[in-house]
Parts: C-alpha cells; structure tokens; sequence
C-alpha cells in the first residue's frame, strides 16, 4: 500500500444525492440506485479531485482518508 492510496467513505445517512462529488471525481464516486454517492473503488489516488469533491459536499457527508493511517485529509477541519 502506498502511502499516496487514498479510501473515500461516503456516509449514507447524510448524503443527500446532489451530484457535487460525482460531477467533480467521477472515476471514484457515482449516484447508486438509492440516490446517494458511493466510492466506485475499494483505493483512490486522485488526491486534488477527491479534496475539490469533499470541500464542496453540502453536507459534509463526503470524507477522503489515507488508506495507511485512516487519518482524514478532506474536508479539513
Ligand atoms: S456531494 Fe455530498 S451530498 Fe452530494 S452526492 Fe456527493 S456525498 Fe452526496
């Protein structure tokens, strides 16, 4: 695992299917059959389209993670 791999996890309870994030990042989130955004793939390396995709989230449902540590990197705090 590098230490570039990244993981997205969109939390379900909060997405609201706007499209933000599939617009912006739309090798690794999609729209699923229930509305909401899901990561497309288990490990993620776009970092600056996956931080652009969380920033603009309206409801901070998105999160993008270093897959070796979990620590967050966007949104930032
Ligand atoms: S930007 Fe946020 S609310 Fe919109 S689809 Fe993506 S995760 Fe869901």
């Amino acid at each position: 695992m590098s230490a570039e791999d990244l993981v997205v996890r969109v939390d379900q309870t909060r997405c609201i299917g706007s499209g933000h994030c599939t617009n912006t990042a739309p090798d690794d989130l999609a729209l699923g059959p229930n509305g909401r955004a899901r990561p497309l793939r288990p490990i993620s390396t776009d970092r600056d389209l996956l931080t652009d995709a969380a920033d603009l989230c309206p409801v901070e449902a998105l999160t993008v993670h270093l897959a070796t540590t979990g620590e967050q990197i966007a949104p930032a705090d």
